[in-house]
């Protein structure tokens, strides 16, 4: 499609859902009554702006079907994201939902190049979580051989990896980046004993230094792709081959950038919080839904042809974005300096405590020889200090001393500080 076209499939769909949605879900109706929008004020793409924002929290206070659009009897699937506090998030899908899902997550495999004969290790966890199921149906939907290992069992994964000759590895990056030395330790020579061609790596912020690293280790090409559990799950948008951002089907979301403290809608370009409309959502329509990830759209034509608009790699959610003393650190900025120091390993925990002062401190792992290395430990630190503006104490410890993300996210933050 041509832009053009790619706004007028995106007009008539806005108008229609954003009629479907106010007739038929009670909160929607209510939040565009109070601020006196009606259905027939959207006219044109740039009137999305009068639409009232959906945020977590209404999912959650509709727990578990209060935002329904449809009958219960005509859901086909649900599924529920895990939920940083309190009760999950419960997503549904009519079958209209799931064929549409799997359509854009098989689009996804398709711009990562997998195709019919690839054999599609998926790592992600199945269950609740839609990272399992949606690369499932994304395999499917292109014709590859699915391997549906799910998360955890590394030894298994490493010996179905070789010898199942998977050509596709889809997991969180931590996980690959800790098959990288797991591998080793297994005393596989990744290289020599794997065929990975593609990786497809997502649900998480990571850094083009890990993806350098990933590549160097296995010799593929990993992309990175992109979703939510409330807009269908994972294969919202995903890197081409071009990988100059990330491309969101456009012809099922219309995404813009916010100011996360005043709403105000940004200009192309300008960082911000991505806020997404879905365009054809049967089960659970949501519209205008605040993500809390920080990034920016690029609407300009991408060299590969594809008219969707792209959005920067996930910065960061403005939700876990730490103040140390006043100064924003994202956990990524700190990864993006430890990648580029020789002689570190993988793996390092970010460590926030106040006694009177917020401290910062940063353990990374490296070799026991380097163990004591007060040279290392300096450059670490002025390089965090010249990235981030501030301080960090630095700990060398031991190769394999941290804990290992071998399920799910990695967590590497610890706040330690006083709550409130
Ligand atoms: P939860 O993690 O809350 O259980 P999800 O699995 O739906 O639920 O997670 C969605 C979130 O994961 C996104 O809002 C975003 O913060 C993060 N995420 C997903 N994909 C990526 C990616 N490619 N890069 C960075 N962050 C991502
Ligand atoms: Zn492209």
């Amino acid at each position: 499609m041509k832009p053009k076209q790619l706004k007028a499939v995106q007009l008539r769909r806005l108008r229609k859902i954003v009629d479907y949605a106010y007739r038929n879900v009670a909160m929607i109706k209510k939040r565009f009554d109070e601020a006196g929008v009606k259905p027939s004020s959207i006219k044109t793409l740039d009137d999305v702006s009068k639409i009232p924002f959906t945020v977590k929290t209404d999912l959650r206070d509709n727990y578990p079907l209060g935002l329904l659009a449809i009958p219960q009897n005509r859901l086909y699937e649900l599924h529920a994201s895990s939920g940083t506090t309190g009760k999950p998030i419960v997503v549904a899908y009519t079958r209209g939902d799931l064929n549409c899902w799997g359509r854009l997550m098989g689009r996804s495999f398709d711009v990562a190049g997998v195709r019919k004969g690839d054999v599609v290790q998926n790592m992600y966890g199945y269950g609740l979580f839609t990272g399992g199921l949606g690369f499932h149906y994304g395999a499917k939907a292109v014709g590859a051989t699915v391997v549906p290992t799910s998360t955890g069992n590394t030894k298994r994964q490493l010996m179905l990896m070789k010898d199942l000759r998977t050509t596709v590895a889809a997991c969180t990056p931590s996980y690959m980046v800790y098959l990288c030395e797991a591998s080793r330790a297994e005393g596989y020579e990744p290289k020599r004993d794997f065929v990975l061609r593609v990786g497809l790596f997502g649900a998480e912020p990571w850094s083009e230094e890990a993806r350098k690293r990933i590549e160097e280790v296995f010799g593929l090409r990993a992309h990175d792709i992109y979703g939510m559990s409330e807009l269908y799950g994972p294969g919202v948008g995903v890197e081409c081959d071009q990988r100059n951002g990330l491309h969101i089907w456009g012809d099922e979301f219309l995404v813009e950038t916010i100011a996360p403290d005043t709403g105000e809608v940004l200009e192309p370009g300008k960082e911000g919080e991505l806020v997404f409309t879905m365009l054809s959502r049967e089960a659970m329509p949501l519209l205008r839904y605040r993500t809390r990830d920080l990034s920016r759209v690029f609407e300009e034509e991408c060299a590969c042809g594809r008219c969707h608009p792209r959005i920067q790699r996930i910065k960061g959610r403005s939700d876990d974005m730490l103040i140390v003393g006043g100064v924003n650190v994202f956990p990524s900025q700190v990864e993006h300096v430890l990648m580029n120091i020789q002689g570190l390993g993988d793996q390092y925990q970010i460590i926030v405590t106040r006694t009177d002062l917020d401290r910062l401190a940063v353990k990374v792992e490296t070799t026991a020889d380097r163990l004591n290395d007060p040279k290392l430990v300096k450059l670490i630190n002025s390089d965090l200090l010249a990235v981030l503006g501030i301080n960090a104490d630095v700990e060398l410890v031991e190769l394999g001393s941290l804990p290992r993300s071998e399920v799910g996210k990695a967590r590497r933050v610890v706040d330690l500080r006083p709550k409130g």
